[in-house]
């Protein structure tokens, strides 16, 4: 696909029928079947982010991973953090954003972990010599058909990754951002429309929206804008990879009004927007690109 032209949104990218395709967490970008597309040959930059240096949680796949492109592409440098499993997919986000002449920095390490995540923040704001776009997108989602089948390391895991995570990171990158930087969080249809299935993951997803408006109207007195972004359906490894069933996997969008999942590459453009000096008035909302199902 281009960027020129109109193109009916129904009949782009791939469709259900998928075929059945675990893996274990964290899914690897590399495995899916058919490909995601993040951008790398469509995302087209005009200057909205120059200059900038944004970190990028969970940058090596799936939304981050377009993120970090659209941003690259946009003319900021950028670090992206993922879990030492995930090097393979992070070099090759790595060698993107080298590829526009951009500062990349590689961060990998496990964020459920307090200190790693003072760390890296640490790290990027060194590396790039200063922060101020962050986004936080890192996640872990696993489906339980049952209440009985969530053990606490399981509540655990998901509350530490997608809700402490998120705190201790914003926490230790607030005293680095200037007046005009953006917080950038991801949260999900989720929140508004919970599945069986995902009873933890929903809750911090919601939290997730409690959490952006109240930090929104705490940093605003910093000149600090922060707002979350809330998917619908999205091809990523996070699906395949025990966020669903893989009954549910061959199916996956197919609810959705495109009768499709969502590629990764359809959220970019939402990324860059709210990191960018154009949302100078756009605080506290949470922006739903859900495949036709809206936030509330
Ligand atoms: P993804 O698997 O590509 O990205 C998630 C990333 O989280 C991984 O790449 C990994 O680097 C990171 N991560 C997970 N646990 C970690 C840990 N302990 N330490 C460090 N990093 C860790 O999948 P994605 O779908 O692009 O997910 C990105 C965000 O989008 C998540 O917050 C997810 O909840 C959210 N989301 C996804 C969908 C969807 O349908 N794919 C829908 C709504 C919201
Ligand atoms: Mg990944």
């Amino acid at each position: 696909m281009t960027n020129t032209g109109l193109h009916d949104p129904r009949h782009l990218y791939p469709h259900p029928p998928f075929a059945k395709q675990p893996q274990a967490a964290p899914g690897l970008d590399a495995k899916m079947t058919p490909g995601a597309d993040h951008g790398e040959d469509s995302y087209k930059g005009h200057g909205r982010l120059q200059g900038r240096r944004a970190l990028v949680t969970g940058g090596d796949s799936g939304i981050g991973r377009a993120a970090a492109i659209a941003f690259a592409r946009e003319g900021a440098d950028v670090a992206i953090a993922y879990l030492p499993a995930e090097e393979k997919d992070a070099q090759e986000v790595i060698e993107l954003i080298e590829a526009e002449g951009r500062t990349a920095v590689a961060l990998p390490g496990d964020i459920t972990d307090e200190a790693w995540c003072g760390e890296l923040v640490e790290r990027a704001a060194k590396g790039l010599g200063g922060l101020d776009i962050l986004v936080i997108n890192a996640g872990h989602q696993q489906t339980r058909e049952s209440i009985d089948k969530v053990s606490t390391a399981d509540f655990d895991e998901t509350m530490k990754t997608n809700l402490y995570a998120m705190h201790w990171i914003a926490q230790a990158a607030v005293p680095h951002l200037p007046a005009g930087a953006a917080i950038i969080t991801t949260a999900s249809i989720q929140a508004y429309e919970p599945s069986a299935a995902l009873l933890d993951y929903a809750t911090t997803k919601a939290g997730i929206v409690a959490y952006t408006k109240a930090l929104a109207k705490q940093l605003i007195e910093k000149g600090i804008r922060v707002n979350a972004v809330a998917p619908g359906p999205i091809w990523t490894p996070l699906q395949p990879s025990g966020g669903q069933t893989q009954q549910k996997v061959q199916k996956f969008g197919e609810e959705s009004l495109f009768g499709r999942p969502g590629q990764p590459v359809e959220l970019a453009a939402v990324y860059v927007l709210l990191a960018s000096q154009e949302a100078s008035y756009i605080t506290g909302e949470v922006y739903g690109v859900t495949g036709g199902r809206g936030v509330a």
